[in-house]
């Protein structure tokens, strides 16, 4: 799309403007010669003591305006130049979209991935969640139902975290296979038998990037509190690789702090009872089993090899096992699912008995999918999407459930998240300590990244590992120790 900035400022640059765009516009490019009927106009000018700003969007021979002056304005909360700035902008462009498209933009123009970390991030320093909730609604623009959203999310977070500091741990493993790959799916991962070959070495190289994370971990004085096997489909391991790699992993575990360890087990055509068992036998308490609909026509159009029945069967065998937590994925905005259909998916799976349930929407994987043209698969304003998950945390909400991590995603139909509830006391520590970076997680496998984390630095050191299982067994880099003791021998001492 065509973006116009008069009068740049120094306080945001144009990839910030670039991406304000994209919150109306998904799927937009901004190079030239990138034909599209959307453009956008800003004037954004220093005035008085602070900020005015003036949009202009357009989508073919429609335009509307928008505009904003901060003058005057009273702030809830402290704010630099640069959040005045982003206010002018942000307000003057939530105008205008919405008069050109019709509708509310959920997140209002709060932009990156994690809104709860904002609210988190106000609520640290003090202001109450009534306050973070009117800041959510009035400077960013968020829907009242969003900011309620999360700002309970948030201190479902800081209730959990109290008792985790900076010398607490995660640790995940990466199994990046599945046998067949979902229309919509943005992972990488493999899902031809072909690549199943790398499947032996693969986890000969995972075990001992495993075994030499556990050693860093005790050798750092670190407690690992978290443990979490994650895919692609986990559960696609053979019942023998499944038992090699769970025996080696317990025979290395620094347990004395461990509070949970999961199992994406996904697919419910890769779980068998024997799997399960094993699972259960080596100290699993948690799994995930996804049905992400129960509607099989759905289930059909977007690849998915198994049926609702299987599904059911394998959430019997798996509630019978007795593992602490069970987990359901569900996904909002589906190709060919209907609000009618959504909601009969939820109330299947909070009748099952599971502890947790993921809510997610859908996000393409080309965003181009999302662009602005007729007779599209997925639906550019993500209507269904946006009904779906609002219905979702109406019913879970009201049943008892607690939102308790929330993410959203690049290309997200209609702009909405993805959100994990729980019934009280059995959140997924995991799922925190990576969505809010609050302490360091070590992951080890193809396209796991260790993020190390010093909140009393507010520091982030990212280590990655290479996206696929052929370069990550081509290039044997280890796990960079070195890296992980220099970030670390700045700490003050050992626990
Ligand atoms: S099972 Fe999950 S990771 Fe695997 S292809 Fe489907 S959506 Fe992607």
């Amino acid at each position: 799309m065509k973006l116009t900035i008069q009068n740049k400022t120094e306080y945001l640059n144009e990839y910030y403007f670039q991406t304000l765009c994209l919150l109306y516009f998904p799927g937009e490019k901004f190079q030239e010669g990138y034909e599209s009927p959307a453009e956008a106009s800003f004037l954004l000018e220093h005035r008085g003591n602070g900020f005015y700003c003036e949009a202009r969007l357009s989508l073919g021979d429609r335009s509307e305006t928008g505009s904003f002056d901060t003058n005057g304005y009273v702030p809830m909360v402290e704010m630099t130049d640069s959040d005045f700035a982003a206010l002018a902008l942000g307000k003057a462009y939530l105008q205008a979209g919405e008069a050109l498209m019709g509708f509310p933009l959920p997140w209002g123009y709060l932009l990156g991935l994690r809104p709860v970390k904002r609210a988190k991030y106000y609520l640290d320093r003090g202001y109450s969640g009534e306050v973070v909730e009117k800041l959510f609604t009035e400077d960013y623009g968020v829907l009242p139902t969003k900011a309620r959203l999360a700002v309970t999310t948030a201190l479902t977070e800081n209730q959990m975290l109290k008792d985790v500091g900076e010398f607490d741990c995660g640790l995940y493993l990466s199994i990046p296979f599945c046998p067949t790959k979902c229309d919509y799916c943005s992972f990488i991962s493999c899902a031809t038998p072909r690549l199943f070959s790398l499947i032996p070495s693969y986890l000969e190289r995972l075990k001992r990037d495993f075994v030499n994370t556990c050693n860093v971990i005790r050798e750092l004085g670190l407690r690992l509190r978290s443990v979490y096997i994650g895919g692609g489909t986990p559960s696609i391991l053979t019942e023998e690789q499944l038992t090699d790699l769970l025996g080696c992993m317990n025979g290395h575990l620094p347990k004395e702090h461990l509070l949970e360890f999961s199992f994406e087990a996904g697919r419910p055509d890769t779980i068998t009872e024997g799997k399960l068992h094993i699972l259960k036998e080596h100290g699993v308490d948690r799994i995930s089993v996804n049905p992400q609909t129960t509607n099989d026509e759905v289930l059909r159009g977007i690849g998915r090899k198994h049926s609702v029945a299987d599904f059911f069967e394998v959430a019997k065998k798996a509630l019978s096992l007795g593992f602490d937590t069970v987990n359901a994925d569900l996904i909002a905005g589906l190709p060919g699912d209907t609000k009618e259909s959504f909601e009969k998916s939820l109330s299947d799976v909070m009748a099952l008995g599971f502890e947790n349930i993921t809510v997610h929407t859908l996000s393409v994987k080309k965003s181009a999918s999302l662009r602005f043209r007729e007779g599209e698969v997925y639906d550019p304003a993500g209507v269904l999407a946006r009904e779906c998950v609002e219905y979702a945390c109406n019913t879970l909400s009201d049943a008892g459930w607690l939102p308790y991590y929330l993410y959203r995603q690049k290309n997200i139909v209609g702009n909405a998240e993805n959100v994990g509830y729980a019934k009280p006391g059995t959140e997924n520590l995991y799922n925190v300590l990576m969505m809010e970076e609050y302490s360091t997680v070590f992951a080890c496998g193809a396209g796991a990244i260790t993020k190390l984390v010093s909140p009393a630095r507010d520091e982030i050191c990212r280590i990655a590992f290479p996206k696929y299982p052929y370069e990550y067994l081509d290039t044997d880099s280890g796990i960079r120790e070195s890296e992980i003791r220099e970030f670390f021998s700045h700490y003050p001492r050992k626990v």
